[in-house]
């Protein structure tokens, strides 16, 4: 290097290496650094490797100095940088001619991104809606900003032979453009033209053309068919959705009693933010949010002059609404000319269909069409679901389902040693970590069908290869019965005993790690279900801890929940357990509240009642996920649900917000642990849904009502223990109303509020919080 440096000086010389790391791969990074360089007159070279993109220029001191500064601040917009280091080389002089890009190398550990897919780009959906461009209304058009990614990759390095285009060879006017570092599909692995891409049909359930215009433009003719009402399959990016138009009242209620869903509220798709902007009220922030490269499903609050059928979201006051993010959608809903229903290709909870003959099989009964394409998908990948929230004075988005668009981007954490974390059982992810990173996978779904778990067992074997990662240790959850926790359990073939998680322990260093701290912090937990420490069902929980350990400094008022998992679908059976808790030992069941009279044969209230006394199949709960299902029953609001949450999702779509006198929830000390006594809560609530109160104001004193409590027992606990550093999570804090109140309140008093924002507060944070949690203990 001495020796560089002098000759450097001697000459008014320059070379560098230039290592770059993070997403740069397949995001046109190396053409931007190919036209930097010919800009600066510089010779050298860039290529591809398994760290990322490595560059070394030769030139003028400045201009590489410029070439250094400006490699960073003018990447592409869909590049994100994580690590760049330059290094003083010596000079090659005369023995280099001008600037070329090499060939990858595959020396190395694999640190390079596989990126997540993106949106189709302005410049190529200018291209598809062109009379006069070669790709006019060609479905598979995508460039090296866009287009499909981690959904067509098999293997690595990230090269088209690893993909699903494999197949698909490029005809000389694409490949033309492939091999031009100036063109803006240079070495865009998915590059495809009608020439020598891939096609597009529209069939009927038996794949038989549907008519002689099916046959010669599929997607005109797929667009006419949804116009006049059809349910169409629809393959898209990470599988199919099930489409119809959103204003055909007789379409969408067909779909809802062909897909056996019969309440919860479907995804929409408009064709630009204007048609969106119709339907939601939108904000400057979820425009944004709604035209990301990942193109998310935002959910905004319903304009009443929408022109929307009521079967879309039945009594909701938001719905979900995406852009177009595939040249297909773009060509369908300018075709069809009004939003359409957007929603998962399946049965009630399977996985997506991703493959033509699984989804004309399984999706035969639903669909009264099919357009299929011949690229085949490698993962199925669902959308992406979000919404902005007010934590404080700062808007911050709320990611429900972390999907497509937005895995694989790796997240921090400690280093440690080769991970694998298995995550929980519903809305499931799985996570791989090493060497800093940790890769949580796409959403995965509730492990409870075995089309589900293949894709759980497929999708961590697919991490593994394509991250490098040989785990030495495995950890999960700590509850015995979930399938993720029994298949860590039944592989031994690690270094390391395995290591079970806390579940709300690890919804609490979930959201530390992904801040990039590991505490020590007030974590206020609420969500349905946990398995505790001891045994018992945790889900109200206050915890104080860091990334390594952790104590239950206060929870929630145990109570049983009657016949176990069946209290989770039926609310009233809650309603019944708290009444009975709240009303002390005495001796007679509570009565049957009004509101519940229509739906529970008294002697169905005698026997789970007696459940609840006895504890025979009634598992001791602390759980806020199902106080709020108690409550909803008892104010008549649902007496059973047919999707998860549903009872707490209504109970806050009913709550008036300027009801804000708090009931009486107050907080008993036992020992070291604080409890939330919320029997005298229940039975306030009981006495007004009697006497008539309206359930908005019951239910907006509700939520007040848990604020203000959480605020004091954060309060207290934190004083206790001296701390400023506050964490909200659970899937209970999905309810804006609830996560806008109290992190509200605790920042009033001067805590610092943290919310999950890269990950669900839900269950779909675990596996990332598992492997926060291990890598601390392992240091
Ligand atoms: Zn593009
Ligand atoms: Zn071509």
């Amino acid at each position: 290097m001495v020796r560089a440096t002098i000759f450097m000086a001697m000459t008014l010389t320059r070379r560098v290496g230039v290592l770059i790391s993070g997403t740069v791969q397949g995001v046109g990074f190396r053409p931007h650094v190919y036209r930097l360089a010919l800009s600066l007159e510089l010779a050298g070279f860039v290529r591809n490797d398994k760290q990322g993109v490595a560059v070394e220029v030769e030139g003028e001191p400045g201009a590489v100095q410029a070439f250094v500064t400006r490699v960073a601040s003018e990447a592409p917009p869909i590049a994100r940088i994580e690590h760049l280091t330059v290094q003083d080389l010596p000079l090659r002089g005369v023995a280099e001619h001008g600037f070329t890009i090499e060939a990858s190398s595959d020396v190395g550990a694999m640190r390079a991104s596989i990126t997540p897919d993106l949106a189709t780009c302005s410049a190529c959906v200018r291209e598809i809606f062109d009379p006069r461009d070669r790709r006019f209304r060609y479905p598979f058009t995508n460039c090296t900003s866009c287009g499909p990614r981690f959904t067509i990759v098999r293997g690595t390095p990230y090269d088209r032979a690893n993909t699903t285009m494999a197949a698909f060879v490029m005809c000389a006017a694409c490949q033309a453009e492939y091999d031009d570092p100036l063109n803006r599909r240079f070495h865009a692995q998915p590059n495809a033209c009608p020439q020598c891409g891939p096609t597009i049909e529209l069939v009927d359930r038996t794949r038989h053309p549907v008519s002689l215009e099916a046959a010669r433009d599929a997607m005109a003719a797929a667009a006419r068919a949804l116009a006049n009402g059809a349910i169409v399959a629809v393959k898209g990016l990470g599988g199919f959705h099930l489409a119809c138009r959103a204003d055909d009242e007789t379409a969408v209620r067909a779909l809802r009693d062909r897909k056996h869903r019969a309440d919860k509220p479907f995804a929409l798709m408009a064709r630009d933010l204007e048609q969106v902007a119709a339907l939601v009220a939108l904000d400057p922030e979820e425009r944004a949010l709604l035209s990301s490269p990942e193109h998310p499903i935002v959910l905004a609050r319903r304009r009443s002059a929408g022109r929307v059928a009521d079967a879309v979201a039945p009594g909701h006051r938001d719905l979900g609404v995406m852009l177009p993010y595939t040249p297909v959608h773009h060509l369908l809903l300018a075709d069809v000319g009004a939003p359409l229903v957007m929603t998962s290709g399946n049965v009630s909870d399977e996985p997506i269909a991703f493959e033509n003959d699984d989804a004309l099989r399984r999706l035969g009964g639903l669909a009264d069409l099919f357009l299929l394409h011949n690229r085949p998908i490698a993962t199925r990948v669902d959308d992406s679901v979000m919404r902005l929230v007010r934590v404080g004075g700062r808007r911050q988005p709320l990611m429900l389902r972390r999907s497509r668009g937005y895995v694989p981007v790796s997240l921090p954490v400690n280093p440690g040693p080769p991970l694998l974390a298995t995550g929980a059982e519903l809305k499931n992810t799985f996570a791989v970590a090493k060497d800093g990173r940790a890769w949580v996978s796409h959403h995965i779904g509730d492990l409870e069908n075995l089309e589900t778990l293949n894709s759980f067992e497929a999708g961590i074997e697919h991490f593994r290869m394509l991250f490098e990662v040989t785990p030495e240790r495995v950890t999960h959850d700590l509850h015995p019965g979930y399938f993720s926790t029994r298949y860590a359990l039944e592989r031994t073939a690690f270094a390391c005993p395995p290591r079970g998680v806390q579940h709300h322990h690890a919804h609490l260093a979930a959201c530390l790690a992904e801040y990039g701290e590991s505490g020590p912090a007030v974590g206020a937990i609420y969500d349905g279900t946990g398995y505790g420490t001891d045994g018992t069902i945790w889900g109200g929980e206050i915890l104080v801890g860091a990334a390594g350990r952790f104590e239950r400094a206060a929870h929630l008022w145990p109570v049983r929940l009657p016949g176990g998992a069946a209290a989770i679908w039926q609310p009233w059976r809650m309603a019944c357990a708290w009444l009975l808790e709240a009303s002390g030992t005495a001796a007679d069941p509570p009565a049957i509240p009004p509101a519940l009279m229509p739906y529970v044969e008294p002697r169905r209230w005698r026997a789970v009642a007696a459940l609840a006394r006895s504890g025979e199949h009634a598992p001791v709960a602390t759980s806020m996920g199902r106080l709020f299902d108690a409550v909803a029953a008892l104010c008549g609001i649902r007496h059973q649900v047919n999707y998860e949450g549903q009872a707490a999702i209504e109970l806050e779509l009913a709550a008036d917000p300027d009801a804000r006198e708090p009931y009486p929830f107050p907080l008993q000390r036992r020992d070291a642990v604080t409890l939330l006594d919320a029997r005298p809560l229940v039975a306030a609530i009981a006495r007004d849904a009697l006497a008539g109160c309206p359930v908005a104001a019951i239910a907006g004193r509700f939520h007040e009502t848990v604020a203000t409590t959480t605020v004091q027992v954060v309060r207290d606990v934190a004083e206790r223990h001296g701390m400023k550093t506050v964490v909200l999570s659970g899937g209970v804090f999905q309810n804006v109303l609830l996560l806008e109140r109290t992190s509200a309140g605790l920042q009033s008093l001067g805590y610092r509020v943290l919310v999950p924002q890269d990950l669900p507060v839900n269950d779909g944070g675990i596996a990332y919080g598992q492997i926060a949690v291990a890598v601390s203990m392992d240091r």
